[in-house]
């Protein structure tokens, strides 16, 4: 006989009245919505006078997070803040989202639900509104597809591809803490796991990977004040993001190794575990901080108004000619070439 079905389950429920049920919940308004979910297409007023960003993430089960250690609050709240963040280094000011989700039978309308809390979470920080999406079964995984669109004045957007040599290089917040925090979720796992740093650095590492923040404010101070020339946001590590803008600029870099801004817990995990506090700073993923160039002369007024809007920003280096090569300056004042070991799909 086969097991009775829950009665909140999505085999109850059906797509109709899930996404009925989504539209209720979370899909509220807004001026320049005409119409949101629940026809074929959106229709929204574009802002006059203002360019479109419009950008893609997607997580899928196994490859971006585990079910073991992550729940449905997470990886939509992950998902949102990953488009954020594309929004945010292109310095512009997010508005819509569309969520499209395959969802394995195991998962049941509270866990959509509570995927959807955590997905409009940091959206309605930013406010910006859920518009539509598209639903289907998975015979395999979770996987979960949001699209953002958002505006920007037109010529202001931070592209990869203005750094000039003589610019100084930045980054926002700390780094490699996303990576800290899923290392210790995944060793947590373990039956022998034991806790090698404080309960309050380990609870910090961990929201860091699970509830990482989009640097919105600092993206649009970045582009109305013109004050950078390239930006883009630590998704995949900061070796491997800072050769996207050496590489679309055409220009080489020296960094600094004792300037990068690592959290004391984050040093406080690599240290415990015997790794260099150094390595996870250059390779680790998913930070979602800034990094961008600002010319010499921006210098000083760029920084007065970060600190000013309570921005933590870190001068960590200076582009160079594109000849120089990417190159990372160690303690003692040597120099070698930074190679990016950050991940790559496929390889
Ligand atoms: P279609 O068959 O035209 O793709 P759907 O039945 O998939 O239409 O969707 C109906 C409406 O519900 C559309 O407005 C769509 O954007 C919205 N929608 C569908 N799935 C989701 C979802 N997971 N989250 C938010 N909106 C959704
Ligand atoms: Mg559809």
């Amino acid at each position: 006989m086969a097991a009775p079905v829950p009665r909140r389950s999505l085999k109850n429920l059906g797509e109709f009245r899930l996404i009925a049920a989504l539209k209720r919940r979370f899909g509220d308004t807004r001026p320049g919505v005409i119409c949101g979910i629940g026809d074929d297409a959106a229709e929204i007023r574009p802002s006059p006078g203002s360019h479109l960003l419009v950008s893609t993430d997607l997580l899928t089960e196994g490859i971006h997070f585990d079910p073991r250690f992550v729940v449905p609050y997470d990886i939509g709240y992950r998902a949102a803040v990953a488009n954020l963040s594309d929004i945010a280094a292109m310095g512009g000011e997010p508005l819509y989202i569309l969520a499209a989700l395959a969802a394995p039978p195991t998962l049941d309308a509270e866990g959509i639900r509570r995927l959807y809390r955590g997905l409009m979470r940091p959206c309605r920080q930013a406010n910006t509104a859920l518009i539509g999406g598209d639903t289907s079964a998975s015979a395999t995984g979770l996987t979960v597809t949001v699209t953002i669109l958002g505006r920007i004045e037109p010529h202001r957007a931070l592209t990869r591809r203005g750094a000039q040599s003589g610019d100084v290089l930045y980054v926002s917040g700390t780094i490699g803490d996303a990576h800290a925090g899923l290392q210790l979720l995944q060793a947590s796992l373990a039956p022998t796991f034991s806790l090698p740093i404080s309960a309050h650095h380990a609870r910090f590492l961990r929201a860091r990977h699970l509830r990482p923040t989009a640097r919105l404010a600092l993206g649009r101070l970045l582009s109305t004040h013109r004050l950078a020339t390239a930006a883009i946001d630590l998704s995949d590590g900061l070796a491997g993001d800072l050769r996207h803008i050496c590489q679309e600029s055409s220009v080489g870099a020296i960094v600094d190794s004792t300037a990068l801004p690592l959290s004391p817990a984050c040093r406080a995990l690599a240290t415990a575990w015997g790794h260099q506090p150094l390595d996870w700073a250059l390779a680790g993923g998913e930070d979602y901080e800034l990094l961008f160039t600002v010319p010499q002369h921006r210098r000083r007024r760029f920084e007065r108004l970060a600190s000013a809007c309570g921005e933590r920003v870190t001068a960590i280096g200076m582009i160079c000619p594109k000849s120089n090569g990417i190159r990372l300056r160690m303690p003692d004042g040597t120099t070698r070439t930074m190679r990016a070991k950050s991940y790559e799909h496929f390889r």
